[in-house]
């Protein structure tokens, strides 16, 4: 497998071997000052937790999932928006994968200020990461429409079938952003303000498709190397360094081996 390599162009690559590709990128980690990792649905596919567009993705299996994510069906078709919601949002048993934990790891290490994310799992924070900007809110959160009170996840399987608050009687809502809802300003302004204070940007598991959220990355200041790990081909609005193309958490697994292996033979060296 080759890796491509541009000096801020995209359509300016040369092929890496997969170890130089993994050494470049563990390089270019030890370098930065501050890492932004931008993820989306093929973080968590690696967990399996289902995608969207993908062949065993929700689109495959529901063909209305678009018009059910939407207020309209939670509030009017509510057995019918918990049937879909239980069945892809709530699944038990999920676990961090690779890319959660190495991601956590480098924000332990001082390495990386945020995860930026479109994915509504709360694996990046199972694994251990604390700031994460949750673009399109967080699946495992529930809140009740009418007096606000907030409620877990485990609370709201223990509910019936269309949960309802023990305080108010009142509706239960997921704390996501679903079609036709505006993304978080607050959030949006902290995602924006890390990724333009990033110098090395790490983009994966996205197609880049879903604006706003997309539409970040043209804050990244030019100076900023880009990566982007992702199985499929990607048009980007931003200039990419380094592209990677396949899974995730091999990938960063072996990156942060190849980082511990330099520091280590340098620790030895002093
Ligand atoms: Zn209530």
């Amino acid at each position: 497998m080759r890796y491509d390599i541009g000096m801020n162009r995209t359509d300016d690559r040369a092929n890496l071997p997969r170890a130089e590709a993994v050494r470049t990128l563990a390089d270019w980690i030890r370098d930065a000052r501050r890492v932004v990792f931008f993820g989306g649905a093929g973080v968590s596919t690696e967990s399996g937790v289902p995608d969207y567009r993908s062949e065993g993705g929700i689109y495959a299996h529901e063909d209305r999932a678009e018009a059910m994510l939407t207020p309209r069906a939670m509030l009017y078709e509510p057995e019918r928006f918990w049937r879909f919601y239980r069945r892809w949002f709530m699944p038990e048993g999920v676990k961090p994968n690779p890319a959660h934990r190495v991601l956590a790891e480098l924000e332990a290490r001082g390495k990386l200020t945020a995860v930026v994310t479109q994915n509504v799992d709360n694996l990046h924070q199972d694994a251990g990461s604390r700031k994460v900007l949750e673009l399109h809110g967080n699946g495992s959160r529930f809140y009740c429409l009418d007096c606000a009170r907030d409620y877990d996840i485990a609370a709201v399987r223990a509910m019936d079938a269309v949960p309802r608050c023990t305080s108010c009687g009142g509706r239960i809502r997921p704390d996501i952003v679903l079609y036709e809802e505006g993304l978080d300003g607050n959030v949006m302004n902290e995602a924006r303000r890390a990724i333009r204070n990033a110098d090395l940007l790490i983009i994966g598991g996205t197609s880049l498709a879903v604006w706003p959220a997309a539409g970040l990355l043209m804050d990244a200041r030019p100076s900023a190397r880009v990566v982007l790990i992702n199985r499929e081909d990607v048009s980007s609005a931003v200039p990419i360094n380094l592209v990677i193309r396949e899974p995730i958490g091999a990938f960063l697994a072996d990156v942060l081996t190849a980082l511990d292996a330099v520091d280590k033979s340098g620790a030895d060296g002093v």
